[in-house]
């Protein structure tokens, strides 16, 4: 009876309910065919091209493995960071940029289903993530949480799934900062973030392994002055996840 519910009465009926309520694409609004889930097929392609590929574990940036040296790509053998590896699912680029904007700007926290599923598959596979004590959302100012009505690092990071690690918000941002994205040098964006971060009185934080969550990584100055607020507070290790990563030498 129940291999007669699953096989053929289940579909007849998601099949009804597609004629009725037609499904339409979280992203673009097209309607989707009734295999696709949440987006349409052109979304969902464009957003296969957009994930996987090697990547640095250090910085974030394309890279294949072999050009790497102790971990470190050409771009970033120079480079002091903060934080001690990184993880990606993607690349910055359409329709993953869409769809990140629109979730941040535009209220559309329902596309957090995409999120989940970016976020479960890239992030298991990480060296690092066994070794997860908490997952730390990239803070946004008070205010700005106020007029968007959430954080929208938080709610990637509700997302996240994880045997033991847990969320921890007592990293904060403690002033505004311009839009990153709006700076055209990495020392501006340093500049920008330099000190906007700190940590809430009786953290948790001394000894333990940190994953920040953020959704663009571009320069890295953001994850970078979050991880040093984080070490100075006495944290072990810091580690990011990141939806989407510029690939270019940003
Ligand atoms: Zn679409
Ligand atoms: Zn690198």
């Amino acid at each position: 009876m129940r291999i007669f519910a699953d096989k053929i009465y289940k579909p007849v009926i998601d099949g009804f309910n597609h004629l009725l309520w037609p499904s339409v694409c979280l992203n673009c609004s097209q309607r989707t065919a009734e295999a696709d889930k949440f987006l349409c097929r052109d979304c969902w392609d464009g957003l296969s091209e957009s994930l996987g590929g090697d990547y640095c574990p250090t910085c974030g940036r394309d890279a294949t493995r072999y050009g790497l040296v102790n971990n470190r790509c050409p771009n970033c053998i120079n480079e002091q960071f903060h934080f001690d590896g990184i993880a990606r699912a993607g690349i910055y680029t359409s329709p993953i940029r869409e769809m990140i904007l629109a979730f941040k700007l535009s209220d559309k926290t329902e596309l957090d289903i995409i999120f989940s599923l970016l976020a479960n598959s890239a992030l298991p596979s990480v060296e690092f993530f066994d070794s997860i004590d908490y997952f730390v959302p990239v803070p946004v100012h008070w205010t700005t949480r106020i007029v968007r009505g959430y954080n929208h690092t938080q709610l990637i990071a509700k997302k996240i799934e994880h045997p033991t690690a847990k969320i921890n918000t007592d990293l904060v941002k403690i002033r505004q900062t311009k839009d990153q994205t709006l700076l055209a040098s990495p020392k501006k964006r340093a500049a920008n973030v330099r000190d906007a971060f700190a940590v809430r009185d009786g953290h948790d934080f001394a000894g333990k392994k940190i994953c920040l969550i953020d959704d663009i990584k571009t320069s890295g100055a953001t994850i970078n002055e979050c991880a040093k607020t984080l070490k100075q507070a006495g944290a072990k290790k810091i580690y990011a996840f990141v939806l989407s990563s510029a690939s270019r030498n940003l």
